[in-house]
């Protein structure tokens, strides 16, 4: 059995805890953040709501983070869903009904909703305005039902898969890029001060450093190596018991876990180097 640490969820009220809720305690991604102060006090000064958002990348960088913010900047309500919970068109409906004026709705991995639901989607974010065709056959009624004027905030890891005609409907769209090891310092520092940890500046580094860029996975290596501490020395969080809780936790130098090495070694070996198939090495690895 391989094990992955980096997708045990922690408990959601820990996660909500580490989770900024300002500007100034989003860390990095500083073009991103300049232009949204500017959108968002343009839209302030014109009494608009703000044009619609897309957010793209890699998970764990700040997406879901970053419309939170937007919200509370906005003084908007947030609605949080994911695409793959939306699978009728009466769903999608409901929510973008529900909207007030200026309300904000956070669609996740927008990338994988069904192209009849894009459909309702283009009026919807370019009218304020969805049709929807109650009944079948010669019964079938169209109707037409007025939106509030809001902000729809699309994520997606996948930027490539979102058709062309949704993509151009977002106003706004930006790219958040994977973190510099300073930033990634920085978050881990912030996440161990909420945490009341005592914590070396040398560890949050490394803790930083083995975390693939990635905020999130920062964040559930500082638990596991605050577990550590706690049990084997005291609380104190110091660049030795922070190496020995990674260790045996098998992250490596560079982040990589047991199931990573496991696929470089299948690639290497196995396959002498490639090419190889995703199934193939899922086969190999698993077994
Ligand atoms: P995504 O929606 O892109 O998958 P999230 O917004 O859920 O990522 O971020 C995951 C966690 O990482 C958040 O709960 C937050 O604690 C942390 N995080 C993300 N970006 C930052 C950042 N720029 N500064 C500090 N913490 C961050």
């Amino acid at each position: 059995m391989t094990e992955r640490i980096f997708q045990a969820e922690d408990s959601s009220k820990d996660e909500e805890s580490l989770r900024p809720t300002k500007f100034d305690d989003f860390i990095g991604q500083r073009d991103i953040l300049e232009n949204l102060k500017v959108f968002i006090e343009a839209c302030k000064k014109r009494g608009n709501s703000l044009d619609h958002v897309l957010l793209s990348g890699p998970p764990g960088l700040g997406k879901t983070t970053l419309a939170g913010i937007i919200a509370g900047e906005l003084g908007s309500n947030l609605t949080i869903t994911s695409a793959q919970v939306i699978s009728k068109g009466a769903d999608l409906a409901r929510f973008l009904t529900l909207l007030n004026e200026k309300d904000m709705l956070f669609i996740d991995e927008i990338h994988s909703l069904s192209r009849n639901l894009e459909e309702i989607l283009y009026p919807a974010m370019e009218d304020y305005k969805i049709d929807l065709v109650l009944g079948e056959g010669i019964t079938a009624q169209s109707v037409q039902i007025p939106l509030k004027n809001y902000t729809l905030v699309g994520a997606t890891t996948r930027n490539g898969m979102i058709s062309e005609p949704l993509k151009n409907r977002f106003g706004i769209q930006l790219r958040l890029d994977y973190y510099t090891d300073e930033e990634m310092k920085q978050i881990v520092s912030r996440s161990a001060t909420i945490l009341n940890l005592n914590i070396e500046e040398s560890a949050c580094l490394e803790i930083g450093r083995r975390s693939r860029k990635t905020p999130r996975i920062a964040n559930h290596l500082l638990r596991r190596v605050r577990d550590f501490a706690d049990v084997k020395n005291d609380g104190f969080v110091s660049i030795e018991i922070c190496k020995i809780a990674l260790e045996r936790l098998g992250v490596d130098e560079l982040g990589l876990d047991n199931t990573d090495r496991k696929i470089l070694e299948c690639m290497i070996d196995r396959y002498k180097g490639g090419p190889v198939g995703l199934k193939s090495i899922a086969v190999a690895v698993v077994s």
